[in-house]
């Protein structure tokens, strides 16, 4: 993938969060990386939505380093850049404060497969972080709470569940690219918020059966995937 190509990418998942409302003011952003060159973009940090262009993209390696200085990265970079180093199937990542997946991060609920909505996209429960600790959130907040998605996800496939909620502030999610992001961003929002309401009827409703989640899930995204081809 060029640079370029990369960078528009990178800024269309950003528009995109915000046209489908998981994102509203700041609480946000989006990037992306070639795997090959092991360049990431990622939403520059203080330019308004309605101005921004692939150009404001920021550049930087998996260190961290940029490769320009216009404009100053999202302040969650180091977020990213832990999850890219231990994740590396992923191909962007998008983080929101959309309001069910977030009401469940607050409420430190795990969201289980209630049915085939979730298990299209995610094959299993999305979990819920634990508590940063103090030290965590004095030292070095924003690179632990990547360090604590990656202990969360565990020896797990990240592109098999691609979202960890992280307890006390929102979702993180990820995809093979930004377009797949986007879409997972998406459908955890819709499951959370199918959750929530459902709550309503049954505080603590059974998860579907594995058949079915692997019915669902596998057609999509196994080996064997056929559907949509
Ligand atoms: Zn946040």
């Amino acid at each position: 993938m060029t640079l370029a190509a990369l960078k528009q990418a990178v800024l269309e998942a950003n528009l995109a969060t915000v046209r489908h409302g998981l994102v509203k003011a700041t609480f946000g952003n989006a990037s992306g990386i070639d795997r090959v060159s092991e360049r990431i973009a990622i939403k520059p940090s203080g330019v308004p939505y309605e101005e921004m262009t692939a150009d404001h993209m920021v550049i930087t390696d998996l260190a961290g380093t940029t490769f320009d200085n216009r404009f100053r990265p999202s302040s969650d970079l180091d977020t990213h850049l832990v999850l890219y180093r231990a994740f590396p199937t992923i191909g962007a990542i998008i983080h929101t404060h959309s309001t069910y997946a977030t009401i469940m991060a607050q409420a430190r609920r795990p969201i289980p497969p209630l049915g085939t909505t979730h298990a299209d996209y995610f094959h299993g429960t999305i979990p819920v972080t634990r508590d940063l600790t103090a030290e965590e959130i004095t030292e070095r907040y924003v690179e632990a709470t990547g360090e604590v998605i990656a202990e969360t996800v565990g020896s797990g496939d990240p592109l098999a569940i691609p979202a960890v909620l992280v307890a006390g502030h929102g979702p993180f999610v990820w995809g093979r690219d930004p377009e797949q992001a986007v879409l997972n961003a998406m459908i955890l929002e819709e499951v959370a918020k199918m959750a929530w309401h459902g709550a309503a009827l049954d505080a603590a409703p059974p998860p579907i059966s594995q058949t079915l989640l692997d019915r669902h899930y596998l057609r999509k995204h196994g080996a064997n995937a056929t559907y949509g081809q």
